[in-house]
């Protein structure tokens, strides 16, 4: 890396002598917002987690800072009753989101970036972020899904043509579209409780296994493609990355 603000490493690997020198010239934390969700056939089970991590590594490019080990423990979503899906409960994970933001203000990072994935964390950062904001009037806390920690009028879904458009663009090392094949049983499709009750579906979610679209809300994924992501993914980076620079004082 060239470029003298181009100085990101991930938290867990520094040692406190760098922690403290990359702090004093890049204040900015990221801490993507995850999950372990079945997502389709196509995407990974951590697929909201990589889609986080993987911008909040683009804006760290730009900005400087430190990314933190992405929250895989969240919850919320219509996806509880699908096999490989951990949900935890609002209580755990609003604690552990409280006391690391003020953890992290008090370590001296000027600037934290709450990057959530998966879009039910939404509901949590509108009760926390309010009152976190509040106590640290004097630093910058961004929070929100990509749709929403800026307002560019981003699209989103679940595992359909915007997240696996989305996927394709920033990991397509971790994602199979030829895996969207019909004919599957329900054998391992479902949590031990087995498929949920008519009355306990998600509106919109395919529930059926053998279609090439289990799992998935929103419009076909067989038509995703990089560009597609890439192009809400570059907006959504020079947004942030610029609202950052400027509170610093950099740009
Ligand atoms: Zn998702």
């Amino acid at each position: 890396m060239t470029d003298a603000k181009c100085n990101w490493r991930r938290y867990e690997e520094l040692r406190p002598d760098d922690l403290h020198d990359l702090v004093n010239a890049h204040p900015v934390a990221y801490w993507p917002l995850g999950l372990l969700e079945h997502h389709g056939w196509a995407l990974p089970i951590g697929y909201d987690g990589l889609k986080a991590d993987r911008i909040c590594q683009r804006l760290a490019r730009q900005t400087g800072g430190v990314i933190l080990p992405t929250m895989w423990w969240g919850g919320g979503g219509g996806h509880g009753d699908f096999r490989w899906t951990h949900y935890q409960s609002q209580e755990a994970t609003a604690a552990i989101l409280d006391s690391t933001v003020r953890q992290l203000f008090l370590s001296g990072f000027r600037v934290v970036v709450l990057l959530a994935g998966h879009y039910p964390w939404q509901s949590l950062l509108n009760e926390r972020v309010p009152g976190l904001v509040a106590d640290h009037a004097d630093r910058l806390l961004l929070a929100g899904t990509e749709l929403t920690i800026a307002d560019l009028g981003l699209q989103g879904d679940h595992a359909a043509l915007e997240e696996t458009s989305y996927g394709l663009a920033l990991f397509p090392e971790h994602i199979d579209m030829t895996a969207l094949t019909a004919g599957r049983g329900a054998d391992s499709t479902w949590s031990t409780a087995g498929a949920p009750a008519e009355s306990g579906r998600h509106p919109g979610v395919e529930y059926d296994p053998a279609e090439p679209l289990f799992g998935q809300l929103g419009e076909d994924a067989r038509q995703a493609n990089a560009d597609r992501g890439e192009a809400g993914v570059v907006r959504l980076v020079e947004e942030l990355s610029s609202q950052i620079l400027r509170f610093l004082g950099e740009s």
